[in-house]
C-alpha cells in the first residue's frame, strides 16, 4: 500500500524549527512576546495594513469583527452560503443573523448583483444589513470594486474572510486588504499555519486597540484585575507566532508550488469531457489553496461521489466542495438570496489533494486514480 495522499497537510520547513527553539530559549512562553510583535508587523507589512493582531483562529477573528463593528442582537449580516461555517457561526456569536447569498459562477464567490439588490431592498424597507461578511473561496479574492462600491452606497461595512487566501490578489491588491476589517487562519490545513491562530487586519487604530483589548480578557490598565466589558481569551501565543514567522518567510515559495498543483489538474484533468476545474477570474491571482473540480456525471460517466470513492479506496483525500450553509440542519429556517449556483456546485463539486508539499508523482497517483474511475456508457 502507498501512502495516503492528504488533502492539504501542513508544510514544515527547517526555519520553523530554528524560530520555535529561540522562542522557547528565550523563554517567552507566555501568551504574548517578541515574535508575536514581530508575526503581526511582517503580516501586516505583507497585506499592507496598518495595524494586525495576532488572535487564537480565523474564527475568533470573525467574531471580534464583527463584535468591534458594533454587529450585535436583531443585526443580519449577508454571508454567502458558499463557505466554510466559521463566518456564519461568528455572526450567531454576536447575536446577529445570518442572511445567505448565493456565489457567482464564475467565481464561486459572493455574487456582487445579488448583494447590491440585497443592500438596495434593504434600504427601501429600512432593514439594511449591519455588515457584509465576503469570504475569498477557495484562495480566490471576491469580486470587490462592485462589493464595495454597493457597501459603500449604503453605508455598510464589508468585512473580508481571507482565511484561505493569504498570498492571493484582486486588481494587484493582496487578500486580505479590502475589508475595513480582514480576518487571516493560520490552521493547519491553510497555506501557510501556526497549527492553530488567526489574524485580524485593518487599518483603523480604534478598532485594531479594541480587538487586542477584548482579546485579552478585557483587562483595565490597573495593578489589580478591573473589567469594564465581557472580554475573551483570544491572543495567539507567542510560541506558535515563532512557527508562523517562518511559514510566512516560505510564503511566495508556497503560492507557487499550489499554483503548479493547480496548472496541472487543470493541464489533466480540466481537458477531460465532463470535469471542469474551478474558474479563474480575471481579476486576480488566486493562492490556489485548494484545487476543485466540477463533475458533469452525463459526460464524465460518473459522479462526484463515484470520483471520491475511488480516490478513497486508494487511500487519497479528497472532500465534497462546501456544503451550502442554507443547507446546513443548524441554519435551517435562514434567508436565502438566489441558490442554485451553491446547491449545483456542492452536488457535483470534488476538493483534490492541493498541498504545498505534493510531490509531481503523487500528484500523477491522484490524477490516474480520477481518470481510472469505472465509466459508465453513455447513449450516444
Ligand atoms: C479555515 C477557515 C476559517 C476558520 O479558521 P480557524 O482558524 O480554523 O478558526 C474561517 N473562514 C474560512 C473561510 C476558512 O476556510
Amino acid at each position: 500500500m502507498q501512502p495516503r495522499i492528504q488533502l492539504s497537510p501542513p508544510h514544515i520547513g527547517v526555519l520553523e524549527r530554528q524560530f520555535l527553539l529561540e522562542a522557547l530559549a528565550s523563554n517567552w512562553v507566555a501568551p504574548v512576546g517578541p515574535d508575536l510583535d514581530a508575526f503581526e508587523q511582517a503580516v501586516g507589512d505583507r497585506v499592507g495594513r496598518r495595524r494586525a493582531v495576532g488572535l487564537s483562529s480565523g474564527t475568533a477573528s470573525l467574531h471580534l469583527a464583527l463584535q468591534v463593528l458594533g454587529v450585535g442582537p436583531g443585526d443580519t449580516v449577508l454571508v454567502p452560503s458558499f463557505t466554510f461555517a466559521a463566518p456564519a457561526n461568528a455572526v450567531t456569536y454576536v447575536g446577529a443573523r445570518p442572511v445567505f447569498v448565493d456565489s457567482h459562477p464564475s467565481t464561486w464567490t459572493l455574487d456582487p448583483a445579488l448583494v447590491a439588490d440585497e443592500l438596495d431592498r434593504g434600504a427601501r424597507t429600512g432593514r439594511l444589513p449591519a455588515a457584509v461578511l465576503a469570504v475569498d473561496i477557495y484562495g480566490q479574492c471576491c469580486d470587490y470594486g462592485p462589493l464595495l462600491a454597493a457597501c459603500a452606497r449604503h453605508g455598510v461595512p464589508l468585512v473580508e474572510d481571507a482565511a484561505e487566501a493569504l498570498g492571493a490578489t484582486y486588481q494587484g491588491k493582496e487578500a486580505g486588504s479590502f475589508g475595513v476589517v480582514s480576518t487571516l487562519s493560520f490552521n493547519g490545513n491553510k497555506i501557510i499555519t501556526t497549527s492553530g491562530g488567526g489574524m485580524l487586519l485593518t487599518d483603523d487604530d480604534r478598532l485594531a486597540d479594541e480587538v487586542r483589548h477584548l482579546a485579552t480578557q478585557a483587562r483595565e490598565p490597573a495593578p489589580y484585575y478591573e473589567h469594564r466589558v465581557i472580554g475573551y481569551n483570544y491572543r495567539l501565543s507567542n510560541l506558535l507566532a515563532a512557527l508562523g514567522r517562518a511559514q510566512l518567510v516560505a510564503l511566495d515559495d508556497r503560492v507557487k508550488s499550489r499554483r503548479d498543483v493547480n496548472r496541472v489538474y487543470r493541464g489533466l484533468l480540466g481537458r477531460q469531457p465532463g470535469l471542469r476545474v474551478m474558474p479563474v477570474a480575471e481579476y486576480g491571482e488566486p493562492n490556489a489553496w485548494l484545487t476543485c473540480v466540477v463533475v458533469g456525471p452525463a459526460e464524465f460517466g460518473a459522479s462526484r461521489d463515484d470520483i471520491l470513492r475511488q480516490l478513497a479506496a486508494q487511500d487519497i483525500e479528497s472532500r465534497p466542495v462546501w456544503k451550502p450553509m442554507h443547507q446546513q440542519p443548524v441554519f435551517a429556517g435562514s434567508t436565502m438570496v438566489g441558490g442554485s449556483v451553491c446547491e449545483d456546485l456542492f452536488r457535483h463539486g470534488l476538493c483534490l489533494p492541493s498541498g504545498s508539499s505534493l510531490s509531481e508523482s503523487d500528484q500523477a497517483r491522484v490524477v490516474q486514480t480520477v481518470l481510472s474511475t469505472p465509466r459508465r456508457r453513455t447513449s450516444s
